[in-house]
Parts: structure tokens; sequence; C-alpha cells
């Protein structure tokens, strides 16, 4: 589904050049669960900034089935990223005077073809905290909000940078075990971008990093592993 082709990235500041990607050479496959794995600095916000069209490359290419995101104009990108693109962001980004239900409708409303909002609030887990204001929610429940509403539209795949980053071994694999049971549930091809070793485990694939290289592709069976 994309295909990332000898993508590099330099980052120049001043006389400063910074190699953040090296010759990249990844694919990812419709429906897969993927992580990024690698220390800080290795280079994994850079690609998935590239993938998903926030930042340009500097040489190579990247292909989302047919299209070319590499060749599109900013403007077009724009499109691409709203019709098929969904992100989920360390900072909920919830709209505090809506309720649960309409924070997950503004990401339906954006949609072409959107996921019913009560279906994804129960596969969520907020069936009853559905009139509820992010205030009233905690910060588990405002993160399911989040998600729920980055789902709705209906992407074709869903990118998180760290969604995690702030929560202990225990509570990131809870928040990956709901991204991987909608990964399951509904299909969707997801990208989530760690620190974590521990909660790689839990990937169809790991893509690790460092120093803008990949330096490892390790394959899990992990939905046979569940049967
Ligand atoms: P990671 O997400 O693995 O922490 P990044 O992709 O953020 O790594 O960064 C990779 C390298 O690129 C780092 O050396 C970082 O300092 C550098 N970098 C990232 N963004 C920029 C930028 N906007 N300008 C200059 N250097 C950057
Ligand atoms: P609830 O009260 O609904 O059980 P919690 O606040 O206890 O909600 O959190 C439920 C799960 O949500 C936690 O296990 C954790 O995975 C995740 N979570 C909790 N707080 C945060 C937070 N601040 N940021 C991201 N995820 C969180």
């Amino acid at each position: 589904m994309i295909t990332v082709t000898d993508v590099s990235k330099v980052y120049q500041s001043g006389e400063v050049e910074t190699h953040a990607l090296k010759k990249i050479n990844v694919m990812i496959e419709n429906g897969e669960f993927i992580v990024i794995l690698g220390p800080s600095g290795s280079g994994k916000s850079t690609l998935l900034n590239v993938i998903s069209g926030l930042d340009t490359v500097t040489e190579g290419t990247i292909f989302f089935a047919e299209t070319e995101l590499t060749a599109l104009s900013e403007r077009e990108m724009t499109k691409f990223r709203r019709d098929h693109l969904g992100f989920i962001f360390q900072q909920y980004n919830l709209l505090q005077n809506l309720t649960a239900y309409e924070n997950v409708q503004i990401g339906a409303d954006i949609g072409q073809n959107p996921f019913p909002i009560d279906d994804l609030l129960g596969k969520v887990g907020l069936t009853k905290a559905r009139d509820k204001y992010p205030y009233q929610l905690s910060g588990g429940e405002q993160l399911r909000v989040s998600v729920a509403r980055s789902l709705a539209k209906n992407p074709d795949i869903i990118f998180c940078d760290e969604p995690t980053g702030s929560l202990d071994e225990i509570n990131s694999k809870k928040v990956l075990k709901l991204l991987q049971e909608l990964n399951t549930a509904y299909e969707k091809t997801i990208v989530v971008i760690t620190h974590n070793a521990g909660i790689a485990e839990m990937a169809d694939k790991v893509i690790k990093m460092n120093s803008g290289e990949i330096i490892e592709l390790i394959y899990h069976d992990v939905k046979k592993d569940a049967q």
C-alpha cells in the first residue's frame, strides 16, 4: 500500500546538516499494525512525517497505492491527507466545549464514508461517557475519544506519534492493545512510533531505526498467536 524508495531527508540549519533519513526503503501493507522503534533522534518522527506528507523528502519517492505523494503539491497533499489519513496526537486536541460524541462527530464530518459514531464509542468503551465533556473524563477516556475521532472519518491508515509517551509500560500496552483491536475490527493500517521496545512486541511488523537508517525489520505473527 505504501512504498518508500531510497528516501533521504537532510535538515539544513545554517552550516549544520542533519541526515535524518539515509536511503530508506520500506513497504507498509494494507491492514498491517506497524511500530517504528528506535532511540530518540533516530529519525522515527521524520519518517512518519514524510510518509504522511507533513514534511517533504530531500530525495526518493513515496507511493500510496498508485498515488505518488512525493509528486503532489502542498494543496493536493492537504486534500489527500484529509481524505485518506488519520492522526492521533500526543496532546489529544479535544474541543473542550463539545461532548465525547460531538468530538468524534467532528472526525466523522470530514469523511466521505464515515463510521457510525455510536459504534465507535462502543468499541473504545465510551458508551456511558458519550455525553460528557473532556474535563469530566479521565486521561484514558480522553485518549479513547481522540482515538475514536481519528477513526471516525474512515481513513485508510492511522498514524500515532508516541501516543503513549507519558505512560508507563503497562498503560502503554493497554493503549496499544486498543489500537490493535481497532486494527483487527476495522481492518485499518496503523503506524505507531515509540522508543519503548516492550510495546513493539504487539506489532505485526517492527521497523527498527538508528541514526537515520532501518537497522532491522522484525515480523511477528501476532494475529495467529492470539487464535
Ligand atoms: P526521533 O523521532 O527518532 O526522535 P527525529 O526524526 O525527530 O527522531 O529526528 C532525527 C534527527 O533529525 C535528529 O538528529 C533531529 O535532531 C533532527 N531533526 C528533526 N527535525 C529537525 C528540524 N526541523 N530541523 C533540524 N533538525 C531536525
Ligand atoms: P478509566 O478511569 O476510564 O479507567 P484511566 O485514566 O484509568 O481511565 O486510564 C485508562 C487507560 O487509558 C490507562 O490504562 C492508560 O492506558 C490510558 N491513559 C490514562 N491516562 C492517560 C494519559 N494521560 N495519556 C494517555 N493515556 C492515558
